[in-house]
């Protein structure tokens, strides 16, 4: 095993074992509350997170409050950084079988 794909390995363990993770997207809307006499009605909308995601074929989406985005934001990040991780070892594996031809 190569020293690049040990490292990888472990970074991509490392994860794995301990992080929390979650495939979603984070979107940032702006957002009236409905209460008449507020700024929003008169067009100072609110700035609102949201997450989303497809389960089956279907798209979801949920409120997220300002005091979980932080914490929800790391998690979808973990998610995308294991996934850049194992792009790196597949492509380990292209050179690999590219060197072999
Ligand atoms: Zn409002």
């Amino acid at each position: 095993m190569s020293s690049k794909e040990r490292t990888t390995r472990s970074r991509i363990a490392k994860l794995i074992h301990y992080a929390p993770m979650m495939r979603a997207t984070v979107t940032v809307r702006r957002v009236t509350c409905g209460k008449a006499n507020c700024r929003c009605a008169a067009g100072e909308r609110h700035l609102a997170v949201y997450i989303t995601s497809r389960k089956g074929g279907a798209r979801r989406q949920l409120f997220i409050p300002r005091e979980k985005e932080e914490e929800v934001r790391s998690w979808v990040g973990n998610y995308h950084r294991v996934r850049e991780l194992l792009d790196e070892l597949s492509e380990l594996f292209w050179e690999r079988v590219t060197k072999e031809k």
